[in-house]
């Protein structure tokens, strides 16, 4: 299988997830014409898309995805939770978090995690032996979240703000208290934290997303990671807003 994201952030989310014979969008967070745009920087035309999965229905992972199903027909699998949010996507297919689904070798299993929406899931993909974990927009790791991850050979993670950065800044308390909070983001230290008790130790294979361009930054985040990974943290890839990430190969 192979990776890419077409950006990630509080401003648009969207991850190709690709084998042999299928291409699952994650997300449709980016407007019509970036959509486009993006896919066509990854190679790929919107027919190349087999099928869209929605994590949630914050509007940085759903703003493309009316137009897109709409246009193309693609079939869009979500929540029934996130359903009833968003309303009016024609081609929608109801799923439960734990399902499996089958697209081609892919096989993607949906899981149950604590945000502030109304039916959020995110996800792990499998092909054969290997498996990538998905999983940003989550306040806190449950156990059973940590179960679903465990043994990922690739993981993409959100590492959303650093403490420090978002207690100094500028937003209102709300919406600290509420990024924060068990039904917001992980911080940097949550991230590492859930890398140690996944005991993931796969530098190269671990991107991170959905960062903060407000309360966090690249270099705070690798002097964090550097305790663990040591030197070896200048491999790890970060999934931008603007320029996402270019594919990557899990075999
Ligand atoms: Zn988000
Ligand atoms: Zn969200």
């Amino acid at each position: 299988m192979r990776y890419a994201s077409l950006g990630s952030g509080s401003k648009g989310n969207a991850t190709l997830v690709e084998s042999e014979k299928s291409c699952v969008m994650i997300d449709c967070g980016f407007n019509h014409k970036q959509t486009l745009l993006r896919l066509e920087r990854l190679g790929k035309g919107p027919e190349d898309i087999t099928a869209i999965c929605l994590t949630h229905e914050h509007g940085d992972h759903i703003a493309g995805v009316r137009l897109f199903s709409k246009r193309y027909g693609t079939p869009v699998y979500m929540t029934s939770g996130t359903a009833n949010a968003l309303e009016d996507v024609q081609t929608q297919v109801l799923i439960q978090a734990g399902d499996s689904l089958h697209f081609g070798e892919l096989e993607i299993i949906s899981v149950a995690v604590s945000h502030d929406a109304a039916e959020p899931c995110q996800y792990v993909i499998k092909e054969g032996s290997k498996r990538l974990g998905l999983l940003t927009d989550i306040g806190y790791a449950c156990d059973a979240v940590l179960d679903a991850y465990q043994g990922c050979d690739a993981l993409i993670l959100e590492a959303n703000y650093d403490d420090e950065q978002l207690e100094n800044g500028y937003y209102p308390e709300s919406v600290k208290a509420r990024i924060a909070g068990e039904r917001g983001h992980l911080s940097n230290e949550q991230s590492l934290a859930l890398i140690k008790a996944l005991e993931f130790e796969n530098v190269h294979a671990l991107s991170i997303a959905h960062v903060s361009e407000k309360n966090n930054h690249q270099e705070t985040i690798k002097s964090l990671f550097r305790q663990h990974f040591g030197s070896q943290v200048e491999q790890m890839d970060f999934v931008c807003q603007q320029e996402g990430m270019i594919w990557r190969t899990l075999t």
